[in-house]
């Protein structure tokens, strides 16, 4: 590095004993000398000003040349200054092409600070959000978007999943927020039109809902034939292929029966419902129904009821999701094992866990477990009995509960299937119900 050292201080030196050697020729030594150190001094203030009024000219592009130490200093400056330039066009022109990219982003984007106001938001967020600029980026985006699911979202603060809403604009949009949090409490909000896909899903839905409805009467009617024929005198063989017939039309019967209480669950309006439903006797009949379905297989099916409490709840929706657990802890356990059904509730909520000794699940399948038609093992799978379409319904019952399906289990170690439930879902059991509840 270049050291300063005392820049001035040379040229001082030198005019001072310029001046004294000049004043001690015309024997005016201390005069002279005086004259050449403020001349000196004077023409380093005029140097100084002439640098100043560079610096502070507002559009100083070119470099008047200096003196000495001061074209130095100039030119030092007149770099730095250069370099500044090249830096703040660089900026300019990353924060120009950041915003033509995020213009002809189709999804909204909005930066909101520690206070809610919007700082920036792109073209998408004015035409699906109604942002305008400069009046929104003064107001909380609370009072722009005033849905009361999206404030809820919004100052929940769980942003693990995204919130499905009609846009304020257009009702007919329909739109999936994400918000996602950096820096010092600033928030990121992306607002996606998933018009297009809902529709899709819609249609989906809508096929399979009556594509399952058209099969109900052929098959009730195949079924019924098929009764008629076996109530008859018929040589063995025949006999033996009616039956199998009779028990692959009841396996197609479930499925379409599954198939249109998913296609219900999946469309129907969330869940708002202040029915109780009874849990004892709930889970007395379902146990009655896992114990007829156990038959020769003699499991050993306890119910545990640890608490008085009941649940807010669609009663039909909880008995499918319950007696779907109960049935595969039934269907996939070896006969004689054991089967626990507690229902327990604390602080945290209500549980409804189903608790069997068979064979377990490798960890791998227990991410997909809940997917429609998805099978750990499609062999064992058909001899069950099961549509494949079991453990999804639970979890869209659960879903619509705001309840949760964990699943905790290992092969050889057996498999507990728990249904969390929210505290507010808890309410207590009604005085003339206990006594028979525990009987
Ligand atoms: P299925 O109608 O085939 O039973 P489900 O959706 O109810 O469909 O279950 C999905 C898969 O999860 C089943 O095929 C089975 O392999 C596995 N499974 C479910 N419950 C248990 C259990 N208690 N023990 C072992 N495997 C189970």
């Amino acid at each position: 590095m270049h050291k300063p050292g005392y820049p001035l201080l040379g040229g001082l030196l030198l005019t001072l004993l310029g001046g004294l050697l000049i004043g001690y020729l015309f024997d005016r030594t201390l005069l002279l000398a005086l004259i050449a150190v403020v001349g000196w001094g004077l023409w380093q203030i005029w140097q100084f000003r002439r640098l100043y009024q560079w610096i502070l000219a507002e559009n100083s592009r070119d470099l008047p040349s200096f003196r000495g130490k001061w074209d130095d200093l100039a030119y030092a400056l007149y770099r730095r200054q250069r370099e500044a330039r090249q830096r703040e066009r660089n900026l300019r022109q990353v924060i120009a092409r950041f915003r033509q990219s995020s213009a002809a982003l189709s999804d909204a984007i909005v930066i909101l600070d520690r206070n809610d106001h919007p700082e920036w938001w792109n073209k998408a967020a004015e035409t699906l959000l109604g942002l305008n600029a400069p009046a929104d980026q003064h107001r909380s985006l609370l009072n722009i978007l005033r849905d009361p699911r999206f404030i809820h979202y919004y100052q929940n603060g769980a942003y693990q999943e995204g919130l499905e809403l009609p846009s304020p604009r257009d009702p007919q949009i329909t739109l999936l927020y994400n918000i996602t949090l950096y820096g010092e409490g600033d928030r990121l909000l992306v607002a996606r039109d998933i018009t297009r896909l809902k529709r899709l899903e819609q249609t989906r839905q809508t096929f399979v809902a009556n594509a399952s409805h058209e099969l109900r009467t052929p098959l009730t009617v195949m079924r019924g034939y098929i009764e008629t024929f076996m109530d008859q005198d018929l040589p063995p063989p025949l006999h033996r292929a009616l039956a199998r017939m009779e028990q692959q039309s009841q396996r197609m019967e479930h499925l379409v029966r599954d198939l249109l209480l998913l296609s219900r669950l999946e469309s129907d309006q969330p869940l708002h419902t202040n029915q109780v439903v009874e849990m004892a006797p709930l889970l007395k009949r379902i146990l009655r129904d896992a114990q007829t379905l156990s038959g020769e297989k003699q499991h050993h099916i306890t119910l545990h009821l640890n608490t008085d409490q009941d649940l807010f709840g669609q009663e039909g929706e909880l008995h499918s999701a319950f007696s779907n657990l109960v049935f595969n802890a039934v269907r996939y356990t070896p006969a004689g094992s054991c089967i626990d059904l507690i229902w327990e509730a604390d602080a945290e909520g209500g549980r409804l866990c189903v608790i069997d000794t068979g064979p377990g699940i490798a960890a791998h399948h227990l991410p997909r477990l809940t997917e429609r038609f998805y099978r750990v093992d499609e062999s064992r799978a058909s001899e069950s009995g099961g549509t494949g379409l079991g453990l999804s319904i639970v979890k869209h019952v659960l879903v619509r509960h705001n309840a949760q399906l964990k699943i905790d289990s290992a092969p050889g170690q057996g498999s507990r299937f728990c249904c969390h439930f929210p505290p507010n879902l808890l309410v207590a059991q009604r005085d003339d119900q206990k006594g028979a509840s525990r009987s």
